[in-house]
């Protein structure tokens, strides 16, 4: 579903079909909230990316997660240095990964609750992910990103991204992973777009002139009519904030607001990293004409 590529056969390990749907599984379950199911899938995902053909038994590798870790860091040694070059950050991968899997544990046996939210999304984008990407790399000889449709990459490597450099703490997690939310959405979901298309009595409505209207209905926004990084509609009502009122003005979003797909982000630190980063082209484009509008020179 999310893949394009694959390694060549040859290099493939044998349950790794079964690692790829894993691996999308957890990517759907992170797009509808359900962020401790995702945290087990993929960890279904690494067991069967690090299942070989000599332990293969009955049509599947039976060894324990530790088992195959164990022989993936010895075959790897240079694991825990790739881990860090990947998370930006030198904590001891083995030991956290172990914390992680008590985590996986306690979702397992206590059910799926949302008391676990935040500590998965935590462990997924800290722990998980890149040494997902670890493993396949080492494994397969293929960038586990570089498999996937753009779509959906560009938002892992967004959320990655704002974990590593953020260092986000209690709410912000969610912020940091919401790029993957709302790209893995726009992904499988081709009626997104839900609430500015449809009537009160549920007739579709034209977007374009919908669009306008719900644009014009925010005040106190400096700019409306901006295509949205998510929908790609021209959906999307900003204010601008500079960090400085003489050069470099540092212009950021204070505050997006997307009326087609809802995408919304505040002016914590991680949400102007996530907004400087989903609108880098537009800033970019559009940072001289801006400040001359806002009166700085
Ligand atoms: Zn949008």
């Amino acid at each position: 579903m999310f893949f394009r590529n694959k390694p060549k056969k040859e290099l493939r390990s044998p349950d790794y079909e079964s690692g790829v749907q894993s691996f999308e599984t957890a990517l759907i379950l992170i797009s509808v909230g359900k962020y401790g199911a995702a945290l087990v899938s993929f960890f279904s995902a690494l067991e069967a990316f690090l299942s070989d053909e000599k332990s293969h038994i009955d049509g599947r590798d039976k060894r324990n997660f530790w088992e195959k870790m164990a022989l993936f860091a010895e075959m790897h040694p240079k694991y825990q240095t790739e881990f860090e070059r990947r998370s930006e950050s030198t904590r001891n991968i083995k030991k956290e990964i172990y914390r992680v899997y008590q985590l996986r544990n306690q979702i397992i046996h206590s059910g799926h609750s949302s008391r676990h939210n935040q500590a998965a999304i935590e462990a997924i984008l800290k722990e998980l992910l890149p040494l997902i990407q670890i493993v396949y790399r080492a494994l397969f000889d293929n960038e586990l990103y570089e498999n996937l449709v753009v779509e959906v990459r560009e938002y892992l490597d967004i959320s990655q991204f704002l974990a590593a450099t953020q260092k986000p703490n209690g709410g912000d997690w969610f912020i940091a992973l919401s790029p993957v939310i709302w790209g893995v959405q726009v992904y499988i979901s081709p009626t997104f777009s839900p609430k500015y298309l449809y009537d009160s009595s549920g007739y579709q409505v034209d977007a374009g002139e919908q669009i306008q209207a719900a644009l014009w209905s925010l005040n106190n926004m400096d700019e409306i009519g901006i295509t949205c990084p998510i929908c790609s509609e021209h959906s999307v009502a900003a204010k601008f904030g500079f960090n400085s009122e003489i050069k470099p003005f540092n212009l950021f979003f204070e505050e997006v607001t997307c009326v087609n797909c809802q995408l919304q982000i505040g002016s914590s630190s991680i949400g102007r990293a996530l907004s400087s980063s989903l609108f880098d082209t537009f800033i970019t484009q559009n940072e001289v004409r801006i400040i001359k509008e806002c009166g700085l020179r």
